[in-house]
């Protein structure tokens, strides 16, 4: 089955290599805490390529695509469907505006180590209902998605807890780490590709960091304003429509590493306010007034067909 762009054949092998470390930490007991690490990278990179899927399918064929989203469901640690009610239909239509269920400022306006890192599980709980409501709305009314999303579900929750109970050590070890890991984190970088952006903003609604290896490890997953003005676009189109807009950006929201940010906001901005992040535009608290200017809703916030 060839994907329709060639770029996701790397797609195809992260997704092979994060089974077969699998597979080596189950068989051999006495390396598998050294690659429990490992394994997290691979559940990330499998959220990452659940998101980057659901937004532009990597095959053409219905039936690889609902393949591909249940094998990376079994790394992600969360069933790949979701993210089209909370992030293609919610987040992307509101970029951190009131109406989006992981806004960064629901706890409090400012960007602190306590803010940020409890910000997963706050965004969690809100986007709870969304879930709950998409999957009783498919139910009703898409029964050939509804089946693959009680398929993502057994594999995601009912197959993980009987293989627990056979062997809980090499499950935890293997599989919920891994996948608590990839969950928190990626909705952690949403909260830092948005606290202190502008959602009203043509440009500045996302914070891009440019990183070389981070865009590499996370296929181009840094590369963030681009990816709300085109959310449609193939993740490998994602450098050239960066280098488009990169002049149109405020420089403070283009950054070049995504480890000094982060040093910068939870060390240094504890000496001094000015390391940490600094509000750019309008805040997404204030919603401009009627006549006043507003790119909301920007971009294409729809998936793709699959
Ligand atoms: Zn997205």
């Amino acid at each position: 089955m060839k994907p329709r762009y060639a770029a996701d054949y790397r797609t195809i092998l992260w997704l092979s290599m994060a089974a077969a470390n699998v597979v080596v930490m189950w068989m051999m007991p006495s390396i598998r805490g050294w690659l429990v690490p490992v394994a997290c990278y691979f559940a990330l990179a499998a959220g990452v390529i659940a998101h980057n899927h659901n937004h532009s399918p990597t095959f053409k064929n219905r039936t690889a695509n609902d393949l591909l989203n249940h094998v990376a469901t079994i790394f992600y640690g969360f069933a790949a469907f979701n993210w089209i009610p909370t992030h293609n239909l919610n987040h992307h239509k509101f970029q951190n505006a009131p109406g989006d269920a992981t806004i960064t400022w629901r706890t409090s306006k400012k960007h602190n180590a306590l803010v940020a890192f409890t910000y997963p599980f706050v965004s969690m709980a809100y986007q709870a209902p969304l879930i709950d409501a998409y999957v009783k709305e498919a139910k009703k009314k898409r029964p050939q998605q509804y089946r693959s999303i009680m398929i993502q579900l057994f594999i995601c929750w009912v197959l993980p807890i009987a293989v627990t109970l056979v062997d809980w050590r090499a499950m935890v070890a293997c599989v919920w780490i891994p996948r608590f890991f990839s969950l928190y984190t990626i909705i952690y970088f949403n909260y830092g590709q948005h606290v202190h952006c502008d959602p009203y903003s043509k440009w500045n609604h996302s914070r891009t960091f440019t990183g070389k290896a981070l865009n590499f490890l996370l296929f181009n997953n840094g590369l963030h304003t681009a990816h709300h003005l085109k959310a449609g676009a193939h993740w490998s189109t994602l450098p050239k429509l960066h280098a488009e807009i990169e002049h149109h950006i405020d420089p403070s929201l283009v950054v070049p590493s995504f480890w000094t940010w982060f040093f910068k906001c939870y060390v240094l901005a504890l000496f001094s306010p000015k390391f940490g992040t600094q509000q750019v535009g309008r805040p997404a608290h204030e919603p401009p007034g009627a006549g006043e200017e507003s790119n909301l809703p920007l971009g294409d916030p729809e998936p793709e067909a699959a």
